[in-house]
């Protein structure tokens, strides 16, 4: 925060007016208004650096005003009261965390950029316990000598999918790189084209493959990929055969593609690897609860991928991680890779994703318990009861100029998951009378917490799906804020 105008600057100007100059008198130095500051009951415990800045920042900025456009100042606008005031709200904002909780009225469940999926309590709970105090995290209480920190998550992990090992590391990008530098480098992959998927936030199966120092060996179309492609594609060079869920596209019309099975079929003939990126890995099957159908990690480990890598924030709603399955000596290999060490997940993460992946051992709680899984789930007369406790927020105030209405419109999983499927779900449009949507947009975005949602047909949609119930009075607030700004 350096000062724009110094000073000596200011008197350096050879053209001011009277009435500049007179204004300048009655500006009150840095001094006396950092004491009156200080005295203020609110600004007491500002950290004393950033209060003198914001201190400089206002009277420089009101110095600069005067110079620039004096018609414009008031004597009124030197009081020690409005000084203050402006003060305040430049602290306010300096003291606010960039970071921020966010209301998410999308109705896109796995926002990659809203935070992806919300923890459970229980991770909650588990991550606050850890952090706070000493733990085991790489320490074998059974010997007492050094432990190795993946074995907090591998027993449930292997549990909960069949896998005979499995690892853990920071993200899935991470899997995927560590497994092709790890089984594949300076080798041949072989992957369909229509399987050369983009991520967003750059994610790219092509690049991901140069970064490892494995060789792309790309088969078959877009739109179709045979078995024989495949086999016609190995050679000395071939070191593994690689299937990539295309978790954010669907490719619809005359297709085919190689299942899984018949992959693992060809890798025995050929003594080849065979590697399964399944993105947004589910371990539930959520085709029992919804519209939805994805395939489980369980499915694909029993088909005998000999390694599955999936996200532990997607469908699965735990912590940011990347979860690697795989047998016992692929996953030693692994282990032994020195990315690992850079790729390593950390005690928060892991903390919050035992204590998840826990849950899953009685689904009903972890549909419960997991709020991923829960909004997922939800029915549509839980989102409708949302939906007209907001509406009936929204017009108890009996402002003329609002309107709320009840929308039917589908809602989606997000996050690079289950792309061609729309839930059915409820949205409360509103307008405002000499309001556009894009205003009231702006307005709900910039709300304190901030609220997302979404403009069709030039009405403000908000998805009652990934809206929690103690969210409806705050979204209530800042719609009474919104009008009495217009
Ligand atoms: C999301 C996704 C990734 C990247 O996973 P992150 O956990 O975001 O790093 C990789 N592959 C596929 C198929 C994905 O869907």
């Amino acid at each position: 925060m350096t000062p724009e105008t110094t000073m000596t600057d200011s008197k350096k100007k050879p053209d001011l007016n009277a009435a500049q100059q007179l204004l300048l008198k009655k500006l009150p130095g840095v001094d006396h208004v950092l004491e009156t500051a200080k005295q203020d009951p609110e600004l007491r415990n500002t950290p004393r650096t950033l209060l003198t800045d914001s201190v400089r920042q206002v009277v420089d900025r009101l110095r600069k005003s005067i110079l620039e456009d004096h018609q414009k100042m008031h004597e009124t606008d030197f009081t020690d009261a409005d000084i203050l005031k402006k003060i305040k709200r430049v602290v306010k904002s300096a003291m606010s965390l960039n970071l921020t909780r966010t209301i998410n009225a999308t109705g896109i469940v796995v926002h990659t950029n809203l935070g992806r999926s919300l923890l459970a309590k229980e991770a909650l709970d588990q991550i606050q316990i850890i952090s706070a105090r000493y733990s085991n995290l790489e320490y074998n209480l059974a010997t007492g000598k050094r432990g190795l920190r993946y074995t907090a998550v591998e027993d449930i992990v292997c549990e909960l999918t069949g896998a005979e090992a499995a690892m853990v590391v920071n993200n899935n990008a991470a899997a995927v790189l560590l497994c092709l530098d790890t089984i594949a480098r300076h080798r041949e992959v072989v992957v369909s084209r229509g399987e050369l998927v983009e991520i967003g936030g750059s994610f790219r199966i092509p690049d991901v493959m140069e970064k490892s120092g494995a060789i792309l060996k790309e088969v078959g179309t877009t739109n179709r990929t045979h078995l024989k492609d495949y086999k016609h594609a190995i050679n000395d060079e071939t070191g593994l055969l690689l299937k990539v869920h295309t978790s954010n596209y669907g490719i619809v019309g005359f297709t085919s593609a190689v299942a899984l099975k018949e992959l693992v079929e060809l890798g025995e003939q050929h003594h080849l690897p065979v590697m399964e990126d399944l993105g947004s890995g589910t371990l539930i099957d959520f085709s029992k609860y919804s519209p939805l159908r994805e395939p489980t990690v369980k499915e694909s480990v029993n088909t005998g991928a000999d390694i599955v890598t999936f996200s532990g924030d997607k469908l699965l709603g735990g912590p940011q991680a990347g979860i690697i399955l795989g047998n016992r000596n692929v996953i030693a290999k692994i282990r032994q890779n020195p990315l690992t060490r850079a790729l390593r997940i950390d005690k928060l993460t892991l903390a919050a994703l035992e204590s998840t992946l826990r849950l899953y051992r009685d689904e009903e709680k972890a549909i419960h318990a997991i709020p991923t899984l829960n909004m997922l789930t939800a029915s549509i007369d839980e989102i409708k009861k949302k939906a007209l406790k907001l509406k009936e927020l929204l017009e108890q105030p009996g402002d003329e100029r609002l309107s709320a209405t009840l929308i039917d419109a589908g809602s989606r999983a997000g996050g690079g998951s289950l792309p061609l499927f729309e839930l059915p779900s409820k949205c409360v449009g509103l307008s405002i009378s000499k309001m556009t949507a894009s205003v009231i947009e702006k307005t709900m975005r910039e709300n304190d917490p901030p609220i997302i949602g979404r403009i069709e047909d030039d009405i403000f949609l908000m998805d009652m799906r990934t809206v929690a119930a103690d969210e409806l009075t705050e979204i209530a607030n800042a719609i009474q804020t919104c009008l009495k700004g217009s």
